[in-house]
Parts: structure tokens; C-alpha cells; sequence
């Protein structure tokens, strides 16, 4: 980018090119306001991530970009199991069991999150976004009303400023404007960490479970394990507990990684003749909300506005819905000239009621593991924990089966010789 001429006649500048932003960019385009994608890295870039739940679908088919997933060959991911932390056994779903509305077909995808990043920003460009990779945004600048009106990064060693009529901060768990406007909170409740790296000859399980997302629990607290194919040979193992429990373990992560494959029976066959084909990778710190999602010229989406446990494999469902939702408001703020934060809010506050149900499910799930396998198994309560499971958490006003969750739970606290009584944990729940 030799000047910001060419980014001037842009009317929202997007800042990040991840699952968030360039959806973003995909409904702008096609809704006609042109629209700019700053990405810091150069794709392909290696993201954590991999499993995607039902909803995802309904985006990536409104965007166009389902026949790209079908000509790339991810692989189809049609459920998923659970496995107890000290005894064999699973218990599957799915997702054929839940049809979804607006979705016609009956599975969803695992994805290398390289390669899914480099085609959904190159999808955005041939859409209309204008896109530039390798340029970090530094700052978003404001007028003296306290409107945005642009941004300010830095390039070849020089920093300019871009202007611009809307900004979004896609910057994932960057979280560059939360950070910027200090309304960044981290979760008081959840301190999760995770090693992982991606292994050749893993055994994946019985059908039809073998394409399946798999997860561990961990006889430690909050503890569990991930698996997901990445294709036909390559699976993602991932081992998550408090970070304390880590850090306590004084361990090297791959000591810390073996030692939690071999707490569980099933995860230790899974792995018992696995070959590690890259280095362990290590992320922590990354569950927070932001006091404002939306205020004048403004929004947050995906990470940067709010980040739950990844426990059900929710993020990039909330990261492509928000980039919906927010791109209805950004319609309406182009149609009635008005970019302030009360146009902009109706965003916020959907995109706030879908995270708290995602927060509040991950929430009573920790509080008492075998609950969750409960409910799974029970002819009552298997279509809504499935519902939710599948990323249909937006636009409800009840979710009958949290109520639930949350009743037993007291039932258990207050029989002291109930068979789940030892299991409960210390979480708070409302
Ligand atoms: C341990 C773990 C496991 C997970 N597992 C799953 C899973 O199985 N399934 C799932 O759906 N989700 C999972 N997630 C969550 C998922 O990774 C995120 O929710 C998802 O990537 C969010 O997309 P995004 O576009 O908001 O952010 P990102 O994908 O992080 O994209 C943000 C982009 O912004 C760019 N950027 C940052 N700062 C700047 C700047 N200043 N200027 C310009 N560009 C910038 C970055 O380079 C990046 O490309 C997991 C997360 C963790 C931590």
C-alpha cells in the first residue's frame, strides 16, 4: 500500500482478517458498502480452533462459501463423543438427531484453520473486500464528538492514518479497541490452559464416531482433551485444565501432555502408537467479555468482543454470527446516516444474550461433569443439550434445559449422599 488513497473511499475499515472479519467483509460486500480488511499476519497463519459446530453452516452458506468448504475436502463432522476421565465408554451424538432450520445438510466441518483463514479472507476479496495482509493496526483514532474516524497503522516503518466512516475490531484475542478503551474483563471464574500439536497415526475410535470430534474428560479439575481430524492422517490433540494445574505440574508441556493421555483409558489407546508431527503450542489467559461490544462508529466481533471456554468448540460459530449480526446494524447505520452507539447497540445486545447462553451452559457443565452425560442420555433433555451443542443459542428467550441443569444441581448440593455429590465442583452459579 504505497498511500491511504486507495482505503479512503472505503467506508468500514475491519481490523483482522480471521473467521470474524472476513465474514464481516463478505456481508458488507455483498449488501454494497465497500469495505477494507487490515490483517497483521501473512496467511497462511497457524490459528487454534479446528472443530466447528452445526450453526457455522447457515453463515458459510448465506456468504457462498460452503461449495469452497466441499472443493477443499474438510472433513465432514457429523458428531461427537465424550468420554468418562478413569473408566472406557462414550457417548455419542448426532447431529442428524437436531435438524437445523435454514440447513440442509447434516454435518458440519473440522478444519486446518490455516488453510480455512487464507480462503474465507481470499472469499472476502473476491466479494469486494479490499484486503491487506502484513499491515498492524495500531491504534483507532477518534473525533472531538468521540466518534471513530479511522485508524492509524504502521507500515514499511511509517505510520499513517487511515480514515474511514466505521471501524471494526476483528483482532481477535488481541482484543487491539477493548484494550485501547480499557473494557476488557477477564472471566473472574475461568483460567483455562491448553497444550497442544497435531499427531500422525492416532486411532479415532469405532464408527461411526471416527470422524467425530472426541473429548476427554480428565480425572482433574476442569480438565479435558480434544481430538480432531485435520484429514485423513493428521489429528489435533489437545490436553486443557485450570492453569494452575500446569503451572503447579512444573512440567515441560510435553511431559505435562503425556502425562494427562495417560490418566484417560480411551485417550491413552487413541494415542498409544501416535507420532507428534509439530511443536506443542500453549495458550492461556483467554476468557474475557467487553463492557461494550458497540458505541459510536464502532463494533466488536468474534474474539475481540467477547471469549468463552472453547469447550464446545463455539468460537468461530460466534465469531461468523457476529459478523452477521453486526452487518445488519452496519446496513441500518448506512441507511439512516446515524453511526451512533444507540444504532449500533441492537447488535451488542444480540450478540450478548447468544454468549451468555454459550457462558452459562459451559458454566453449569464444570459445575458438575456427570450431569452433562446425564442429560445426554435421557430422552427428556437430549434434543436441547444437542440444540445447544449444535450453536443454536441466538435469538431464545429460554433455554428450558439450563433451568434444568441448574435445578439438579441444587437437588445435588443439598443431598449429601446423592451419588454426584462428591463430583460437584466449587463454581458459582446463579
Ligand atoms: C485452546 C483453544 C481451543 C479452541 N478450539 C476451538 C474449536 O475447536 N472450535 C472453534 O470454533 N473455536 C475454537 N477456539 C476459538 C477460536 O480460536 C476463536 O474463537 C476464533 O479464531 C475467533 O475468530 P476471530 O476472527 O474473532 O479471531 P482470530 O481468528 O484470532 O483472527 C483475528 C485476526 O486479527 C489479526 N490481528 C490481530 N491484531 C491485529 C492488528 N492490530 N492489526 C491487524 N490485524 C490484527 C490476527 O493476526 C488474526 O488473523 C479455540 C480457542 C482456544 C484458545
Amino acid at each position: 500500500m504505497k498511500t491511504n488513497e486507495k482505503t479512503s473511499d472505503s467506508n468500514v475499515l475491519i481490523i483482522g482478517g480471521g473467521p470474524a472479519g472476513s465474514a464481516l467483509g463478505c456481508y458488507l460486500s455483498k449488501a454494497g458498502i465497500k469495505n477494507t480488511i487490515f490483517e497483521a499476519a501473512n496467511h497462511p497463519r497457524a490459528h487454534v480452533g479446528e472443530s466447528m459446530v452445526m450453526s457455522s453452516v447457515r453463515v458459510f452458506d448465506e456468504i457462498g462459501f460452503l461449495p469452497i468448504l466441499e472443493r477443499e475436502g474438510f472433513p465432514r463432522k457429523y458428531g461427537a463423543s465424550w468420554h468418562p476421565p478413569v473408566t472406557k465408554g462414550q457417548a455419542d451424538i448426532s447431529f442428524d438427531e437436531f435438524p437445523q432450520e435454514g440447513i440442509t445438510q447434516q454435518y458440519t466441518y473440522h478444519v486446518d484453520r490455516q488453510k480455512l483463514d487464507l480462503l474465507l479472507l481470499k472469499h472476502a476479496e473476491s466479494l469486494g473486500s479490499r484486503v491487506y495482509q502484513g499491515v498492524q493496526v495500531s491504534e483507532v483514532l477518534f473525533d472531538e464528538k468521540n466518534f471513530t474516524r479511522g485508524v492509524r497503522l504502521r507500515i514499511a516503518d511509517q505510520e499513517i492514518e487511515v480514515p474511514s466512516r466505521m471501524v471494526v475490531d476483528a483482532t481477535g484475542r488481541q482484543t487491539l479497541l477493548g484494550k485501547q478503551l480499557r473494557v476488557k474483563k477477564n472471566d473472574p471464574i475461568f483460567d483455562q490452559f491448553a497444550v497442544h500439536a497435531w499427531f500422525k497415526n492416532v486411532e479415532r475410535g469405532k464408527e461411526p464416531s471416527t470422524d467425530y470430534i472426541h473429548i476427554y474428560f480428565l480425572p482433574v479439575e476442569r480438565g479435558w482433551a480434544w481430538q480432531i481430524p485435520i484429514d485423513h492422517e493428521i489429528t489435533s490433540m489437545g490436553i486443557v485444565a485450570e492453569k494452575e494445574v500446569f503451572k503447579k505440574g512444573r512440567m515441560a508441556p510435553g511431559e505435562y501432555f503425556q502425562k494427562y493421555v495417560d490418566s484417560n483409558p480411551d485417550l491413552q489407546h487413541a494415542m498409544r502408537n501416535a507420532e507428534r508431527i509439530n511443536d506443542f503450542k500453549l495458550e492461556g489467559d483467554y476468557s474475557y467479555k467487553m463492557d461494550t461490544f458497540a458505541g459510536n462508529g464502532f463494533v466488536l466481533i468474534g474474539d475481540a468482543a467477547r471469549f468463552v471456554d472453547p469447550i464446545f468448540s463455539s468460537g468461530v460459530s460466534v465469531a461468523l454470527y457476529s459478523a452477521k449480526y453486526s452487518s445488519e446494524r452496519i446496513q441500518y447505520a448506512f441507511e439512516h446516516n446515524d453511526f451512533s452507539e444507540a444504532a449500533l447497540k441492537p447488535y451488542e445486545k444480540k450478540l450478548r444474550s447468544g454468549t451468555e447462553i454459550w457462558y452459562e451452559f459451559i458454566r453449569l457443565y464444570y459445575k458438575l461433569l456427570p450431569l452433562f452425560t446425564k442429560f445426554i442420555e435421557s430422552k427428556e433433555h437430549r434434543i436441547e443439550i444437542l440444540r445447544l451443542l449444535q450453536g443454536e443459542v441466538f435469538d431464545r428467550s429460554e433455554v428450558p434445559v439450563l433451568d434444568a441443569m441448574r435445578k439438579y444441581i441444587k437437588v445435588v448440593e443439598e443431598t449429601p449422599n446423592h451419588a454426584f455429590a462428591s463430583m460437584l465442583t466449587d463454581i458459582p452459579i446463579s
